[in-house]
């Protein structure tokens, strides 16, 4: 077995910036400041090969990691000359997680492990502080009751709260010494009664549960679904930092404090943190303390403050990125706890690579690896309307830009509930803990009574990118009664309300929002992406607003117009209706020509806004039971237009009925059956192109796709009548059209195929929905239900239908492009299918050579970004 325990300042792994992999991110960032000389505690870290060992062997931590644990406990008495369980001058040590990147809250800590009977006296006699120690001894007690005993955290609280009643005081700072005694007894007698054992005195039993509980912890519930979410392999493993303890609460000349070296929430480079006097670490993050702005910190404690900010400067050269840093001052002796890359907001994170590429820190192609495409989302998304009017009930601190509006829930579960059902919550707690992950997940926003900009929700809400509002105090909270107070406000579970995360602002109802500001910095990374990727980008789009807000984004074109979108209107689904149902041809011609007028004005809209650049309009494709009438009222209707009786149509309606619609009378084979509505979809076409040039506009060439295709002479024929169509109307008009015709690759055969299909083939795009269903013979619609079981017992390691999966649906592409080329050289290629917008498939269809991804309109910006980062990892 390799090497298991890593000293901080070891000689063995040389670059700590990569070796993550085996300390953990912490432990690796802790290795660094050691290398670095920065003032930090001595530690070690178990590595994370331990914790793979420790699950593959009955969850036993093995006699070679406790040997050399005690050997690396013997170095940092050495350092520290203190001693681990001495009577006199006893050594106090923290045990943490750290897996290989941050996963906020979600796995166990545990702090001044050391502690007992005996040596708490000593720490008394050393620090002359009764209070200290006694307060030191209970914290520890109560973490080890509820981390490694299993004892939940409410049973201590209450013995602290009762006590406190009984005593007629409110805050934890009024008890006294004698009063931690007795509540220490108190806390022993619960571990007694609901552990059914002692809590141990030895101070190494401690430390082996301790580690054991942080190996566990690797697999807590709330553990495991932060990595689903994020998509963390469960083998990674976690960790364990062992390291003396330091104190920030043992006078007025200690503190503790949490900072960014850049403003996480606008990007802006200033010292952005909080900290708090006299206090322990998890007072800054718990939000029980309102904690000061750390630029206070010049004046209280100037010294310390300019060493921190010399440190700041120092790591953010180092890591060349924002750092998130938490550090300790005891007995004005400044100690550097952690560092690691700052979460931040989308809005930031395109500030500071900009920022960093003008101060010489890093390179446009590192600003560009720099950002995660996905968090561009939440920049794209519309904000409040500011000309809206707002009625603003209660505000707190701005801790996660955007704005939401949902209904007020009060529970993870509820808010759960509310997305199941396609409505939107907002998620309105005293304070979040990690168990709240789930919710915080379902819902739109987030709004907390308690907590500063550093709280649990802050940090989680901006990881995530939702909008949050914390810490607003205005807020009265009852859970019980499922309702709210603020002021005169009653606000009830259920009710609307909008939260701007960005002001702070928490206002009744919904308020209107408007489009995004996506100039300045957001336009210099798009410039610098578009200047390096390679894979054009189109836009899903069949609407003349959406294809606009396409155009804006940056759309280089419509990879994929679904045609069918364009029948769903109110005004038209009767006519598409009676072209369905009808008996005959000739009705059926009749109705037709009723849409064909709809049609060619939506692509003559169309067209316009895509002046200059390709266009791709798709035949029409879903099956035709989505069209038909279901209430009495749409049957009366048509049937009225049709001349039929209402019985008759229900009988039509019986027939039309498919066991299985998505492997039906669909996509081209529509247009075998009836070549009549894909006659009338090109006139269209063709006659708005004639439009367009009558009245002198720039217009598209356009690519016609043929659907569902798995056979040649499926494209051979449909290729035939469109070109037949545009044979007629170029001779009506006198006119010359240019076009293309080609096909979706989306079932098995036609990949397999290829070679001939390209035959007649202009172009190929790929639609990774339906060859995705078909490549697994999963339905698309049905596999919501089982997806999740097969992503947990890992067959999946994302959903399929959201990232491609490369070994199958991928192979496939592979082979259709391979295929294709070789008959046709200047075949042009592109993806269509949902994962054109994801920035994993991006990655691929650069790796397979594709010319262009297609995705909807707000995740174009997404995916020329994507494109960019694509190219660049494939040169590197
Ligand atoms: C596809 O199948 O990937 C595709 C783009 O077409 P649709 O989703 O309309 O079936
Ligand atoms: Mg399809």
């Amino acid at each position: 077995m390799s090497k298991l325990i890593y000293r901080f300042n070891n000689k063995e792994l040389k670059n700590n910036i990569n070796s993550k992999d085996i300390l953990g991110g912490k432990g690796a960032n802790l290795a660094l400041m050691a290398k670095l000389k920065l003032p930090v505690p001595p530690g070690f870290t178990i590595s994370t090969k331990v914790c793979e060992y420790f699950y593959k062997n009955n969850k036993k931590i093995s006699n070679k990691v406790i040997q050399q644990t005690k050997e690396e406990i013997k170095i940092i008495e050495k350092i520290t000359k203190k001693k681990f369980g001495d009577l006199y001058n006893p050594l106090l040590i923290s045990v943490r997680s750290g897996s290989r990147v941050s996963m906020p809250g979600m796995m166990d800590t545990i702090l001044n492990l050391g502690l007992n009977d005996k040596t708490v006296i000593a720490l008394r006699k050393i620090t002359s502080n009764g209070r200290f120690a006694k307060d030191s001894y209970r914290r520890f007690i109560q973490m080890y009751g509820n981390v490694v005993l299993g004892i939940e955290s409410h049973f201590f609280e209450e013995l602290i709260e009762n006590y406190k009643l009984t005593k007629g005081v409110i805050q934890d700072t009024e008890l006294e010494e004698d009063d931690w005694d007795g509540l220490i007894q108190n806390f022993k007698d619960l571990i007694k009664e609901k552990a059914k054992k002692n809590f141990p005195q030895d101070v190494y039993e401690q430390l082996w549960g301790a580690i054991h509980a942080v190996l566990l912890s690797w697999n807590s519930k709330r553990a495991k679904t932060y990595r689903k979410i994020n998509y963390i392999p469960d083998h990674w493993g976690t960790a364990v930092n062992v390291q003396a303890m330091v104190f920030g609460n043992m006078g007025n000349d200690c503190a503790t404090g949490v900072a960014f070296t850049r403003n996480p929430s606008t990007g802006k480079k200033e010292i952005f943190g909080e900290y708090l006097i006299n206090a322990q670490g998890e007072d800054v993050v718990a939000g029980t303390r309102t904690p000061e702005n750390l630029l206070k910190m010049n004046k209280s404690m100037p010294k310390i403050f300019k060493e921190l900010n010399f440190f700041f400067s120092k790591l953010e050269k180092k890591y060349k990125d924002m750092q998130d840093i938490e550090f300790t001052v005891e007995n004005n002796k400044l100690w550097m706890l952690q560092t690691r890359s700052g979460k931040r907001t989308a809005k930031a994170a395109i500030k500071i690579a900009v920022d960093m590429v003008k101060e010489k820190l890093i390179s446009i192609k590192e600003a560009i690896l720099r950002i995660d495409p996905n968090i561009l989302d939440t920049l794209l998304h519309p904000t409040l309307d500011e000309k809206a009017e707002k009625e603003v009930i209660a505000s707190g601190l701005p801790a996660s830009p955007g704005a939401a509006s949902g209904k007020v829930t009060f529970s993870a579960e509820e808010a759960e509930k509310l997305k199941e059902q396609l409505q939107d919550a907002i998620l309105v707690r005293i304070e979040t803990s990690p168990e709240d992950i789930n919710g915080m997940h379902a819902a739109k926003g987030i709004l907390t009574a308690r907590g500063g900009m550093t709280s649990h929700a802050a940090v989680v809400a901006r990881g995530m990118g939702k909008p949050c509002v914390s810490g607003s105090s205005e807020i009265k909270i009852d859970y019980e009664k499922k309702e709210f107070k603020s002021g005169e406000y009653i606000i009830k579970e259920g009710q609307i309300i909008t939260i701007d995360g960005g002001s702070g602002k928490i206002m009744l109802g919904k308020v209107p929002t408007v489009k995004p500001d996506i100039s300045g910095d957001f336009s210099k990374v798009m410039v610098w992406a578009d200047q390096i990727r390679k894979l054009k980008v189109r836009t899903n789009s069949e609407t003349p607003a959406d294809t606009k807000i396409a155009r804006d984004f940056g759309a280089e074109g419509i990879g994929l117009c679904r045609t069918e979108h364009m029948f769903f209107n109110e005004k038209r689904i009767v006519s598409v209706r009676q072209m369905i149902l009808s008996k005959t041809l000739e009705d059926r011609r009749l109705a037709l020509k009723k849409i064909l007028p709809y049609q060619k004005n939506d692509f003559f809209e169309i067209f316009k806004i895509m002046s200059g650049l390709p266009v791709t309009v798709r035949l029409l494709d879903p099956p035709l039971h989505e069209f038909l009438p279901k209430t009495d009222k749409d049957i009366a209707d048509v049937a009225k237009e049709l001349n039929m009786s209402n019985s008759d149509i229900k009988s039509r309606i019986v027939e039309l009925h498919e066991q299985n619609p998505m492997l039906g009378h669909r996509g081209c084979r529509l247009g075998i059956s009836f070549p009549e509505i894909y006659k009338m979809q090109c006139t269209a076409i063709f006659e708005a192109l004639v439009e367009c040039k009558r009245k002198n506009i720039k217009s598209v060439i356009p690519e016609i796709m043929i659907p569902l295709v798995s056979t040649t002479s499926e494209i051979q024929i449909l290729k035939n009548l469109v070109d037949k169509t545009a044979t007629e109307i170029q001779k009506k008009h006198s006119l010359k059209i240019k076009y293309y015709v080609g096909t979706m690759i989306e079932l098995p055969r036609a990949a397999i195929r290829a070679k001939d299909i390209a035959k007649y083939a202009d172009f190929f795009s790929f639609g990774t929905n339906d060859l995705t269903q078909t490549t697994f013979g999963i339905s698309r619609d049905d596999s919501g239900k089982f997806l999740n079981d097969y992503v947990d017992n890992k067959i999946f390691n994302k959903d399929p239908f959201i990232s491609i999966d490369e070994r199958g649906v991928g192979e496939l592409i592979r082979i259709a492009t391979e295929r294709g080329r070789l008959e046709k050289k200047a075949l042009k290629l592109g993806i269509c299918g949902e994962h054109g917008g994801d920035p994993a498939s991006i990655e691929f269809c650069e790796n397979a050579k594709l010319n262009y991804v297609s995705c909807s309109p707000y995740r174009v910006p997404i995916a020329r970004l994507a494109a960019a980062q694509a190219y660049l990892k494939k040169k590197n």
